[in-house]
């Protein structure tokens, strides 16, 4: 399938699940993770009008960087090792996978200016899933305050694997709600504005449940090209 026809089958989804819960079109951010395919698809995706394109190592990243840098906005949304901080810091919108203190250190060493990033969450408190539990999450932004190179700018989590939407919602609803106590925390470096929620198998769930930023891999640019 080319992107193109995949992206207005998605934008479609995304029309209904706007509609469905009366938010705008231009809320919401949609991220094609191309750390499945090749460049040339990547391309195929900004030439089908994507600005935003997720990588979650730093190879996929820098490869896809070189030939698209000035066309896209790169966000690193994969667990990051600390010592790839500086690799990557400068190619980078924002990071998706903000969940250690020790993270948080070495971007305030490595950044020239303030990096956007997204705190994430475990909300399903799988043992399998990367991120900060829920019950820890207020208090982990809290001690992000003194790192003037580190910004809050929203809240990531992963879903559980499953299409049973009682448990999608659950999931997306914990997040919009730690959203606004961390909002009420009125934290300096941590505006939390945006909510970066729902993939192939659940992004118009997630829009329905106030996603700003949706990172679609495989139902836009697919696994293996
Ligand atoms: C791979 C990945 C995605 C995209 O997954 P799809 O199900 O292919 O859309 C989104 N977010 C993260 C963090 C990922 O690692």
């Amino acid at each position: 399938m080319k992107v193109a026809d995949n992206l207005a089958n998605i934008e479609e989804k995304i029309r209904q699940a706007c509609e469905k819960s009366g938010r705008s079109r231009e809320e919401i951010t949609i991220i094609a993770v191309t750390k499945y395919v090749s460049t040339i698809r990547a391309i195929e995706a900004v030439d089908a009008g994507i600005k935003n394109l997720g990588e979650n190592r730093e190879d996929g990243l820098l490869e896809k960087y070189t030939e698209l840098h000035g066309r896209a906005d790169f966000h690193f949304i994969g667990s990051l090792q600390t010592r790839k901080v500086k690799n990557i810091i400068d190619k980078v919108e924002y990071i998706h996978s903000l969940d250690r203190i020790s993270l948080a250190e070495e971007i305030q060493k490595r950044a020239k200016t303030p990096v956007k990033c997204f705190v994430q969450v475990n909300v399903s408190g799988e043992d399998s899933k990367h991120g900060i539990d829920l019950s820890e999450a207020v208090e982990f932004v809290r001690s992000l305050e003194s790192f003037d190179k580190v910004v809050v700018d929203g809240l990531m989590t992963m879903a559980p694997f499953t299409q049973d939407e009682r448990l999608l919602r659950d999931c997306f609803r914990k997040l919009k709600q730690l959203q606004a106590e961390v909002q009420n925390q009125a934290l300096g470096n941590a505006p939390c504005k945006q909510l970066s929620m729902g993939m192939s198998n659940d992004f118009p769930i997630a829009i329905e449940e106030g996603a700003t930023m949706i990172r679609i891999g495989t139902a836009l640019v697919g696994e293996d090209s």
